[in-house]
């Protein structure tokens, strides 16, 4: 079977969904084609949302667990159901894959479901089981194939006892214990799940901090929250093997002075990172280049170099993030379309849905130090907020970093409660250049968590009154 559109998108994450959106909505025919029989890649189905989903419902039982009694809430047993945790969990992505094939019947967007293979620069072969291969020509493709976990040397994902978020989120029974190599945000997130549901949970970080390529007070904070609910946290630790002997894992690794030492655990969780998924593409049919992590080479139009064949998200350079790859899925579809649209990389805000929540855009002090640009800091901790204190939540701060003589707001990194729902504010105030002053010349209701932003403003504006 042949088919023409005017535009095909390849894979069907929240790049390829948003872009395919976009398209339908500027009158092109356009079609998006998925190897998965659901649509939503990564972010919708092993990602944020079935992730997120656990994380509420973990921290719920957590809650109950230790925190409640604060409250005057006591009870005579409380049970953890986790074949119920996880029906949940299937069921808010299954909602979500619904609504996506929604929204593409709605913009009449043809889903094509198999696996997508370049012939030449105008064409794909599209196969699934049982069915015809279908060519599908098209004046312009845009690549949005996502990324799959990565490992280390030494540790080889068996998919069994040494898995990956995508197992994880999928785990039959409740294990006794996991290792999981690497603090980045999966690595942290992960763990935040399964040591609120009594796992016990040991994070080996590499790196001397958590979430390492975030501002570093924000690691040195979470690794002190983590610590305190009962997550073994140890950094500057170089995993060197993982053995699956049947029934537990055996982890090896060296300390920073060389010691090596071992853990036995039930699972290990690689949480080293992803790397880009362009596997029987076949861009050897296309002049398109990869670099050598191999991401797809893009101009900033993010045309590859085939002129034809636009490629977005995780599976080009830039931070791995579900709101970068809608940004640029728009951006693309405008571009395609002869517009002008703006894409500030700078300002891509980076969020860990650990709790409290942890929050970041802009630049970190350590950048700052590093390219010798001059800034003024103000950090707030959370615990002075009337509103902190009436929700028993009084870990956290926020960080302002900003120009000593514009006052212009070069940072905002905050770890508090509904952190990832805060940053929204900083990003506006960055992407239309208002002052840290300015910043504060803005109403913040009362009593709420924004206060802390209004205060860590008014302190590096110098009107400050509460300070770390
Ligand atoms: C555990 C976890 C939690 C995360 N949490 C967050 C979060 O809270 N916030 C956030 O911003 N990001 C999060 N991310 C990252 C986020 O999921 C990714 O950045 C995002 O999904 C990238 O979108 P994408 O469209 O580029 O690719 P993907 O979502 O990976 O989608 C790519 C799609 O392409 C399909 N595909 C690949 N090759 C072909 C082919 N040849 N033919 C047909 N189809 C193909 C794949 O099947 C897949 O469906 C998380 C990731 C993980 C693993």
């Amino acid at each position: 079977m042949n088919k023409k559109f005017d535009i095909v998108v390849i894979g069907s994450g929240p790049g390829g969904y948003v872009s395919a959106i976009r398209n339908a909505q500027l009158g092109y025919r356009t079609a998006i084609v998925e190897k998965y029989d659901v649509l939503g890649g990564t972010c919708t189905n092993v990602g944020c949302i079935p992730s997120k989903a656990l994380l509420d419902s973990t921290e719920h039982y957590f809650q109950a667990k230790h925190k409640f009694d604060q409250h005057g809430i006591t009870y005579s047993e409380l049970q953890l159901n986790f074949n119920q945790l996880m029906t949940r969990k299937n069921e808010v992505v299954n909602q979500n894959n619904n609504g996506l094939k929604y929204l593409m019947d709605k913009n009449n967007i043809e889903i094509i479901h198999g696996f997508a293979s370049f012939l030449n620069n105008e064409t794909i072969n599209v196969i699934s089981e049982g069915n015809d291969p279908i060519i599908v020509s098209s004046d312009k493709f845009i690549i949005a194939t996502g990324s799959k976990p990565t490992s280390i040397p030494g540790v080889k994902i068996d998919k069994k006892r040494i898995i990956t978020s995508t197992e994880a989120l999928n785990l039959a029974t409740v294990p006794k214990s996991m290792v999981i190599i690497g603090g980045g945000v999966i690595g942290v997130e992960m763990a935040s799940i399964f040591n609120r549901i009594d796992v016990k949970v040991t994070i080996l970080e590499y790196a001397d901090n958590l979430i390492p390529t975030m501002d570093s007070d924000l690691g040195k904070t979470l690794k002190r929250i983590m610590t305190k609910e009962g997550i073994n946290v140890k950094l500057n630790k170089k995993v060197q093997s993982a053995e699956n002997k049947g029934d537990y894992v055996q982890v090896t690794y060296a300390n920073s002075k060389g010691e090596i030492h071992t853990i036995d655990t039930d699972y290990v969780l690689v949480a080293t990172g992803r790397k880009p998924y362009t596997q029987g593409l076949g861009l050897e049919n296309t002049v398109i280049q990869t670099d050598t992590s191999g991401r797809i080479i893009t101009n900033a139009q993010l045309q590859t170099t085939e002129p034809a064949i636009y490629a977005i998200g995780d599976v080009v350079s830039g931070p791995m993030l579900a709101h970068k790859a809608e940004e640029e899925g728009v951006f693309v579809a405008e571009i395609i379309n002869g517009q002008k649209p703006h894409m500030n990389y700078d300002l891509i805000p980076s969020v860990v849905y650990t709790w409290p929540e942890v929050a970041s855009v802009g630049k970190t002090e350590q950048e700052l130090i590093k390219a010798n640009i001059k800034f003024k800091k103000s950090k707030v901790p959370i615990s002075f907020l009337g509103r902190a204190r009436a929700a028993a939540e009084k870990d956290g701060f926020v960080k302002v970093l900003s120009d000593p003589k514009y006052g212009e707001l070069l940072g905002v990194h905050l770890i508090a409660p509904r952190a990832a729902d805060l940053i929204s504010t900083a990003v506006v105030g960055m992407e239309y250049e208002v002052t840290d002053i300015d910043m504060t010349n803005i109403s913040y209701p009362h009593p709420s968590y924004a206060e802390a932003m209004k205060e860590a403003f008014l302190s590096v504006s110098g009107k400050g009154t509460i300070s770390l």
